[in-house]
């Protein structure tokens, strides 16, 4: 099958030329209903309706669908996507929609339709609360990012899983330029709010900001410590009441663990950073701020209670013969591995924030805040708490700190 971009009108029976996904959807093509809603900035993603049940059809664009065909963008990403989809489906099972089927020459990635779920940004700035949120977001990344870290894995089996993903390189890419290079220069397609021209101007000629964000950079580049999801971001996450999916691990490749940690991090802190200018009468509940202690803390703990729970008989990572036979060393390489994650973490965090407010991808919880006075206010309290957690990130040991820091955020700007 040569590459076509479906369309509303074309999906419908693309689709029914896949047994398996007809099955799921039930009747024939006439009695389905399909709606584009991709609302991302890269693919197209068909919602398909069937009288027995849904699919989440979803393909890449040969381009970046939020700047047009002038930017091209390989249609591999569909591939890293569902190989991603399958390893987190074994590693996670419960945070991650069901692959169906897939179709690399179609950049085709077909799964469980998600409902009632809606996107977890888009809750969080009408202010909704999700009382799992936390402790499912926490299982994800204790869940895939150990069980796929040399203290679980066997070094020859994890070096060919990098090997899997190492080709996933203009996706990287995207990350390396957008995240750490662009928002500290002019680059052409950055954007900022009317309002804060001096501390874009105090950012770019701030070297320890520059030399903290390239020091990130050069962790993302050089350390393949377990398999990320690559673009955690709140957008990424689809929740209802009592459940929450993780979708979009189009980024997927082997980097460092805090880099997902961290960016999860930072979009619950743009969600608290942004709330004082979207509720400016109803002061905040702190419900934002206890989500990030909470999936730091569960985070933590899981990931330490995998590492425990090893079994030594059987063959287990490379990394985990350092501990094994030795409880005192076992307790100290824990302590000592997330103190290094957390620092990562929170670095990461700090690059994101920026990035959303100073960069090219701009997100919906400062959007959304209508006065621009107060929302270049909220933003430029975010800039500082960014810059501030990143410079310094070894001093912030803990969780607590940094939201001491927030402190005033909390009241309106
Ligand atoms: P992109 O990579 O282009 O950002 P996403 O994977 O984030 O695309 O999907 C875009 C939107 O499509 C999501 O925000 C969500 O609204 C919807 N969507 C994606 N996957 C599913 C799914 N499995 N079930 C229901 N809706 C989905
Ligand atoms: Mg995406």
């Amino acid at each position: 099958m040569t590459y076509y971009p479906l369309t509303e009108a074309t999906a419908a029976a693309h689709l029914a030329t896949i047994p398996v996904i007809g099955a799921v959807l039930g009747g024939t093509p006439a009695d389905w209903t399909v709606r584009e809603v991709g609302d991302g900035n890269l693919n197209l993603v068909f919602l398909v309706s069937g009288p027995e049940g849904g699919v989440a059809a979803k393909q890449a664009l040969p381009y970046v669908r939020l700047v047009g065909e002038s930017w091209p963008l390989p249609l591999s990403r569909a591939y890293y996507e569902r190989l991603a989809l399958a390893d987190q489906a074994r590693l996670a099972p419960d945070r991650v929609p069901a692959l169906l089927h897939h179709d690399d020459d179609m950049a085709l990635t077909i799964m469980e339709f998600l409902t009632p779920h809606r996107t977890l940004r888009g809750a969080l700035v009408e202010g909704l609360r999700y009382p799992h949120l936390a402790d499912h977001l926490a299982q994800f990344l204790a869940d895939t990012l150990f069980r796929t870290s040399d203290l679980a894995v066997p070094v020859a089996t994890k070096k060919a899983r990098i090997a899997a993903y190492l080709g996933n390189v203009a996706m990287c890419r995207i990350t390396e330029d957008l995240i750490f290079d662009e928002p500290y220069f002019d680059a052409p397609m950055n954007a900022h709010s009317v309002g804060l021209d001096d501390i874009v101007a105090a950012f770019r000629s701030d070297i320890p900001l520059r030399l903290a964000a390239q020091g990130m950079k050069a962790r993302f580049l050089a350390a393949p410590e377990a398999l990320l999801h690559g673009d955690l971001h709140t957008g990424s996450v689809m929740v209802t009441a009592h459940d929450s999916k993780v979708i979009d691990p189009e980024f997927a490749f082997y980097g460092p663990i805090g880099f997902d940690v961290g960016m999860i991090l930072g979009n619950l802190w743009i969600a608290a950073l942004a709330e004082p200018g979207l509720r400016p009468d109803g002061p905040s509940d702190g419900w934002l701020l206890a989500q990030a202690d909470r999936l730091w803390a569960g985070f933590a703990d899981r990931f330490a209670a995998h590492w425990r729970g090893l079994d030594p008989k059987i063959e287990s990572g490379s990394l985990h013969a350092l501990a094994r036979r030795d409880s005192a060393l076992l307790e100290a390489a824990i302590t000592t591995r997330l103190d290094q994650i957390w620092r990562d973490a929170l670095g990461f965090a700090g690059c994101e924030i920026i990035r959303r407010i100073l960069g090219l991808a701009h997100v919906a919880d400062f959007e959304s805040i209508a006065d621009v006075e107060r929302r270049a206010g909220c933003e430029r309290q975010a800039l500082l708490f960014a810059r501030d957690i990143l410079v310094r990130r070894d001093a912030l040991t803990d969780i607590g700190p940094v939201h001491r820091l927030l402190d005033p955020a909390c009241v309106a700007p």
